[in-house]
């Protein structure tokens, strides 16, 4: 085993950019006041928020007073969602959101549902894709909002959301859309999208833990789910992470600044890992051939769990994920993969390996080499 993990689970989490931690250190030690004093070391705090916020406004396409820093994607999904359902109650009690979201979404409407709400979850097709036209059957005048993921978690699966965003927009209903997986990786061009509001958060693209962004359109009524303070434009209370905004902002305007580079070589790399791995018999790729994500490649494979998997390429020194990282550890089955129709059985040996920017083709060729006789052990175990 080599010194160096070959990291293959940037779904999860990646590793702080170089040029991001520079970009915050200065917040964590000589910039370190508190950005509401009115001195000069607070100043110069709201002045690195504001700075940040343009820089994420402009890579969004909207104004920077739409922008709000939060603590997760998780915390941009649950303001979102539960911010909106409750400013809207007179209104309406319908929420419409699909099978195969994120638990930030699934149990954020879970909990709306005890206070009275009602939600419909929308089918996904074999691929895992939402149809548009279900959308609009589904709206009813009660419809208060539609929350639709970008891209999946765990198969990487685009979702056509600027479809779906229209749709809502002709019906007068507000649109999220969680775009955690797709930071960093797909355009985030909020009035392309058609979206009122658009979730992300900083970890997935070589930013820090603990930083989510939420835009939320001019217009759009959204309930604090924090009281306190009247930061964030007294949409999120609290004092700001002023060296976790840097970073967002600094790791966001990267990304895309690094995009036509990183692209092109990453979606290279999950073709040969896609192409290598469907060479074991058995196998089965999950998620759409062709719409989804660039550093995405998910299998299913017949006769074996996928934890064993998991646990043998740790010993190799690889890391990769069964799917979602907050599923990982559960004994039940993916949500997702049921919802796409996959058999119980099947589900259970699952298998998510996304790439990053730092990976090889030597990384690639290492889990090819070792991952055919992984699974024909684990086989001949099971047998
Ligand atoms: N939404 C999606 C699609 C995700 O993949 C994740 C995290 O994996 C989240 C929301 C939650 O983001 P965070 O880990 O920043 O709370």
């Amino acid at each position: 085993m080599s010194d160096r993990v070959i990291y293959l689970d940037h779904a999860a989490t990646t590793a702080l950019d170089r040029r991001v931690l520079e970009a915050m250190l200065p917040y964590l030690t000589t910039e370190y006041g508190n950005a509401s004093s009115i001195y000069t070391l607070g100043r110069h705090a709201m002045q690195a928020i504001d700075a940040s916020r343009e820089q994420v406004a402009e890579i969004l396409n909207c104004r920077p007073t739409e922008i709000a820093f939060t603590g997760c994607g998780s915390e941009s999904d649950n303001l979102a969602i539960k911010g909106v359902a409750q400013a809207a109650q007179k209104k309406g009690n319908h929420l419409i959101t699909s099978s195969i979201e994120h638990h930030a979404v699934l149990h954020t409407c879970q909990y709306l549902e005890r206070l009275g709400f009602k939600t419909t979850y929308l089918p996904v097709d074999g691929y895992g894709r939402v149809n548009p036209e279900d959308v609009g059957r589904a709206i009813t005048d009660q419809t208060v909002l539609v929350s639709v993921m970008y891209a999946n978690n765990e198969v990487g699966t685009i979702e056509p959301v600027a479809e779906i965003g229209r749709i809502c927009r002709a019906r007068r209903v507000p649109f999220h859309i969680d775009a955690v997986q797709a930071g960093g990786a797909l355009p985030l061009d909020v009035s392309a999208l058609n979206a009122d509001l658009l979730s992300l958060s900083a970890h997935k693209f070589y930013g820090p833990k603990g930083t989510g962004i939420l835009y939320i359109r001019q217009g759009v009524r959204v309930l604090p789910q924090m009281q306190g303070g009247s930061q964030e434009r007294g949409r999120r209370a609290g004092t700001e992470n002023v060296a976790g905004i840097v970073g967002a902002a600094t790791a966001l305007r990267l990304a895309y600044e690094d995009l036509p580079e990183i692209t092109p070589r990453i979606t290279a790399l999950r073709d040969r890992l896609i192409e290598g791995i469907m060479k074991i018999p058995g196998s089965h790729l999950t998620g759409h051939p062709s719409e989804r994500l660039p550093n995405n490649a998910s299998f299913c494979f017949e006769g074996v769990e996928g934890e064993s998997i998991l646990l043998s390429l740790d010993l190799l020194g690889i890391a990769a994920s069964t799917g979602s990282a907050c599923t990982s550890g559960s004994a039940d089955p993916s949500h997702v993969l049921l919802a796409m129709g996959l058999p119980v059985a099947l589900a259970h040996g699952s298998l998510r390996l996304t790439l990053g920017k730092e990976n090889t083709e030597a990384d690639v060729d290492t889990l090819l080499s070792a991952l055919p006789e992984i699974i024909e052990k684990q086989r001949s175990l099971l047998v």
